[in-house]
């Protein structure tokens, strides 16, 4: 079954249970993510998802608490045996990011390491058998994307939000979607709050709103006002798995 994966749930200082936001989408030929602030390859594994699945990454925004794990994902995804290209995809700042944190390591005596390609770019992202992947721009302190993300196999769509305030191209992106993952770090420019996210979840018109990048102690009460602007919203479970059907029930 496709599946959605809450890789990482936190903001870049959460609680102790909650890694650097990270997310996946997988199918049973292809697992593609979507940053890598941490141990991103750990987190595949703890998922219960195989890691040589890996098709493709994208990049949403330069910061280290989605980026700065990059040269470790290289190590590692070449060590579980990837000897073939790796895509990665994002805005121009992302790319060029992800690529000064790998070039501070020297490989060239690495046997067999994969070559990357970069793939820099906003819009159209990846269009390939199992993904149809759309980028746009946010609204955060450093130029930062969110996504729509088709599953070509059962046709559900996934949005997320990535870093960003309540911005009009999230709602664009979201529009009829089945999950919208949004964050909710709180107050301040260039993120939201819970009850923003469930605005632009209401806006878009989709079905389900699962909130991620949480602060260190999460607000209930927030949640349960926000239901009377948009019901169907929850937090993030850390390391949860959302199958991709039309009638998503979680799978635990
Ligand atoms: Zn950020
Ligand atoms: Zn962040």
């Amino acid at each position: 079954m496709p599946s959605l994966h809450l890789l990482g749930t936190g903001a870049a200082v959460s609680a102790p249970h909650r890694t650097t936001t990270m997310l996946a989408v997988s199918n049973d030929q292809s697992l593609f993510l979507i940053d890598c602030g941490g141990d991103v390859v750990q987190r595949i594994m703890a998922a219960g998802i195989d890691p040589t699945l890996f098709t493709g990454m994208l990049v949403t925004h330069e910061h280290a608490d989605h980026v700065s794990g990059f040269p470790l994902f290289m190590e590692k995804i070449w060590l579980t045996g990837r000897h073939t290209p790796v895509p990665v995809y994002g805005p121009p700042q992302g790319i060029d990011q992800a690529r000064r944190c790998f070039e501070t390591f020297d490989v060239s005596s690495w046997r067999n390491f994969p070559d990357i390609e970069w793939h820099q770019g906003v819009g159209l992202t990846v269009d390939d058998k199992h993904w149809r992947i759309t980028t746009d721009w946010v609204e955060h302190s450093v130029p930062a994307v969110g996504m729509r993300i088709e599953c070509k196999q059962t046709g559900t769509i996934v949005a997320f939000s990535g870093d960003t305030g309540p911005t009009e191209s999230v709602v664009r992106l979201a529009t009829g979607a089945d999950i919208l993952v949004h964050e909710a770090t709180g107050s301040g420019p260039g993120h939201s709050t819970v009850n923003e996210a469930a605005d632009v979840a209401q806006k878009a018109g989709v079905n389900r709103l699962i909130l991620v990048h949480l602060p260190p102690t999460l607000d209930d009460e927030a949640l349960e006002r926000a239901r009377t602007v948009f019901p169907n919203i929850e937090w993030g479970e850390e390391l949860g798995t959302y199958p991709l059907e039309k009638n998503h029930l979680p799978c635990r």
